[in-house]
């Protein structure tokens, strides 16, 4: 015996101090933690539970569970979400990946067809484009975000994920939403090749400004408030992004959006002034009301 603990004991060392910090998922996060510290998977608990930790993953571990005490999130711990069954890199520049994202990918997928043009507004880390590209074929994706540090991230995704891929192909631009495309068409181009896109998708920021103060602090102190802050009725950046998105979509392509749960209504009512049809609303696995969809015919 040298003295080393052993995993089960740090893992109940570990989830103690989360759950006396108050922290929601203590036994879940204390497993994560030491898992991504020891290169373990689940089973290891419960399998190898009598597995010692060695003195130097002890001291990252308690290391990591006191910050995940002081309420920074586990994604930037480990520095890592997994979103549509791939891993994404995160960092404190981007929204995290939620899981409420991927009704939106899935809604997408139902009517993206290989070759698409695809454009992803408010892209931060890159993770609803590049899924939707690593799971069709001969797509092109653009991604525009305002932060030249979230499009940093997500540049770092797609080399990632292009690895795997290696026809994937995107690109990344930063701007303030459409103005940040270089293309659009004007009297003076109106010969030139257009492109337009198929599909628009966006998850942008949209809860009230009031609002931000009262989010869980994991989101209020350590997610960047400009992923969040969707201005003062949350709703700025779906009239923002739905007023132009038809100048930049080919006849019959379609606008979706991410909502928060009572905005369907208010993004239909956008959706349609702007001259959107066939407006869809699409619960989460929750119940509640998550993407909201429309087409374009010009
Ligand atoms: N589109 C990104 C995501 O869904 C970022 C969203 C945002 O910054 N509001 O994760």
């Amino acid at each position: 015996m040298n003295g080393n603990p052993i995993y089960k004991e740090i893992y109940g060392e570990g989830r103690t101090c989360l759950e006396a910090a108050g922290i929601e998922e203590a036994a879940l996060d204390a497993r994560l933690l030491l898992e991504y510290v020891c290169g373990t998977d689940r089973n290891t608990l419960l399998a190898h539970g009598d597995r010692e930790v060695s003195a130097e993953e002890c001291e990252r571990y308690r290391g990591m569970i006191e910050r995940r005490a002081a309420h920074v999130p586990l994604q930037h711990l480990t520095g890592e979400q997994d979103f549509m069954g791939l891993t994404f890199l995160v960092n404190n520049e981007v929204l995290v990946p939620r899981q409420d994202t991927e009704v939106l990918v899935e809604e997408v997928m139902k009517h993206l067809h290989d070759g698409m043009r695809i454009l992803d507004m408010c892209t931060g880390s890159g993770c609803i484009l590049l899924s939707l590209l690593h799971y069709s074929n001969s797509c092109e994706g653009v991604g525009v975000d305002l932060s030249g540090k979230a499009l940093a991230v997500a540049r770092e995704n797609y080399g990632r994920l292009r690895a795997a891929r290696p026809e994937m192909e995107a690109r990344f631009l930063e701007g303030d939403l459409f103005a940040a495309l270089e293309w659009r068409e004007t009297s003076e181009n109106a010969g030139d090749p257009v492109k337009r896109f198929d599909i628009i998708v966006s998850n942008p920021p949209y809860i009230k400004t009031d609002v931000i103060d009262m989010l869980m602090p994991e989101v209020r102190e350590h997610e960047p408030v400009m992923a969040l802050d969707g201005g003062a009725d949350g709703l700025d950046f779906y009239r923002g992004i739905a007023g132009d998105a038809g100048a930049y979509l080919n006849g019959g392509g379609m606008l979706f959006f991410e909502i928060g749960c009572e905005q369907a209504d208010s993004v239909r009512e956008i959706m349609e002034k702007a001259g959107f049809r066939e407006i869809r609303i699409v619960k989460d696995f929750a119940g509640l009301d998550r993407v909201v969809y429309g087409s374009w015919f010009g």
